[in-house]
């Protein structure tokens, strides 16, 4: 870099963010670009953000939207309509104090305009303090007479009545007093952050900063994967993020140079002895369990969407959705047979999804799920809001036998590496069924997908395809549970 110091570089309330994250954040941000790796999780939140300041526009239908790209225009613009006659204006676009902001509402009253920054969380967050902050010093700077600060959050007690209503769906929190103090500090925050774009990279180690309070998208140039596939970091012990760090500070880098008398959890000690000895462990008392249990047996598995903004009437922001089901059949021992359920992703899923899951598991035998919460808990609610439907799910309900404790408790093979989750008991028992050949392989990926078959642009063959992928993962799922259950029962 020539003569760093005489570099003024240009500043948004993103990039001050960025700095208060982790100064070398902003600095890779600006000179090292090309290390940044957005995964998908940072590209759902940011969709999930524009959508919802989207929806919060349309609640001031006499609004006027400071539109583009260009931001010296969009200053330009803003201060034409501040000049007009009052009226909400979203993407309000002030410059001050070497410093630009783009504020997503700003709703008049009679004493200026109240400055109102609009978040798809379900509270108000610190980070969302110091956004305000940013936003509210720059507003002064600019001579605008703000009458509160406010964070627009989604209220997650908002029922959906229907018909496009969202009246209702944010809680205003007024953070004007909480912010009040923290303001003074922006000067600074803006000296500091030049001061680290003017000079080298910051000499900052990985720590808690990298994963609050977002994921870093630079963690992969700051801490590479060192480690050798086939090795176990102490890290794969189950619920020991505590002792892994003690073991990391006391040089220990595999968990099977740790000596056992430094594990006093039995569990762990369990892990350990099993990784060491490279022997998976089944106690037979996992095959009695399932061995006492009757025909027919049901294998079930749920998918679920949970959008921000609720699409159908009677639901809330976030609620888990049932789309589609699969239920695996074994009417005696051996004789098995698959059906399903997956909605079409344009009208509401849930009548359709209880009714066909009432008679794909009859009334008697054993329905055996992976992780029982989760089914359970969707079950229930859809026996509240379907009275009608009451008697039978919970009937159901009170049958479900759950895999995973079972496994948990009696089942470990040394590549789950610390994990029961389906994903990493399945391939140690049946690899012939690994996930990855399927082009929908995880739950977050088939939310995606239904998401894209609701979308009114998505292509038909687009939607069969996404259809027909769907159908395949979750009959994977259950599939995957009958072959535990009969490996389970083959230790007995
Ligand atoms: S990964 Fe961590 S240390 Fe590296 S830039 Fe990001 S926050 Fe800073």
């Amino acid at each position: 870099m020539n003569n760093p110091q005489k570099i003024r570089f240009g500043l948004s309330k993103s990039r001050i963010l960025l700095h208060r994250q982790c100064p070398k954040r902003l600095w890779l941000k600006v000179h090292r670009p090309e290390l940044e790796e957005v995964d998908d999780s940072n590209q759902a939140r940011f969709d999930t953000g524009t959508y919802v300041g989207e929806l919060a526009q349309q609640l001031y239908p006499d609004g006027v939207l400071i539109a583009g790209d260009n931001l010296g225009q969009a200053v330009a613009d803003t201060q034409t309509v501040l000049a007009g006659e009052k009226r909400p204006i979203f993407e309000a676009t002030l410059q001050a104090g070497g410093l630009l902001i783009r504020a997503d509402l700003m709703l008049p009253d009679q004493d200026g305009y109240r400055m109102v920054e609009v978040k798809s969380s379900t509270s108000v967050k610190g980070y969302h303090l110091t956004d305000a902050a940013i936003q509210s010093w720059v507003a002064q700077q600019a001579d605008l007479p703000l009458t509160s600060v406010e964070i627009a959050h989604i209220d997650n007690t908002f029922v959906y009545p229907g018909g496009d209503d969202y009246q209702g769906l944010f809680h205003y929190a007024d953070v004007s007093e909480q912010i009040s103090d923290m303001k003074n500090e922006v000067p600074d925050w803006i000296k500091d952050a030049q001061e680290t774009l003017s000079g080298e990279e910051p000499c900052i180690a990985s720590g808690d900063q990298c994963s609050s309070p977002f994921p870093c998208s630079f963690s992969g140039y700051c801490s590479p994967k060192t480690e050798p596939e086939d090795s176990f970091p102490p890290e794969v012990l189950p619920y020991g993020k505590t002792m892994a760090a003690t073991l990391r500070v006391e040089g220990y880098t595999d968990l099977r140079d740790v000596p056992i008398e430094r594990l006093g959890n039995l569990n762990h000690q369990r892990v350990w002895r099993i990784t060491k000895s490279e022997q998976a462990e089944l106690n037979p008392e996992a095959g009695r369990v399932i061995a006492a249990l009757p025909y027919p047996r049901y294998y079930i598995d749920f998918e679920t969407i949970n959008p921000a903004v609720p699409v159908w009437a009677g639901t809330r922001p976030y609620m888990q959705v049932p789309f589609q089901w699969s239920c695996h059949i074994e009417t005696t021992k051996g004789v098995i047979t698959h059906c399903a359920f997956l909605a079409d992703g344009q009208s509401d899923p849930r009548r359709p999804f209880a009714e066909s899951l009432i008679e794909a598991v009859g009334a008697n035998g054993p329905v055996f799920v992976y992780n029982a919460p989760f089914e359970r808990s969707r079950m229930q609610e859809l026996a509240e809001y379907y009275p009608d439907l009451a008697p039978a799910l919970e009937a159901a309900i009170d049958r479900i036998v759950d895999l995973l404790p079972i496994a948990r408790e009696h089942y470990y093979h040394p590549d789950m590496r610390g994990s029961w989750s389906i994903k990493a008991v399945l391939p140690t028992i049946a690899p012939d069924l690994a996930y990855d050949n399927l082009e929908v392989a995880n739950g977050g990926m088939a939310q995606d997908a239904f998401a894209e078959i609701m979308h009114p642009e998505t292509l038909p063959e687009r939607r069969q395809k996404l259809h027909d992928a769907l159908l395949l993962y979750c009959e994977r799922d259950t599939l995957a549970m009958v072959r535990i259950a009969h490996y389970f029962e083959s230790g007995a």
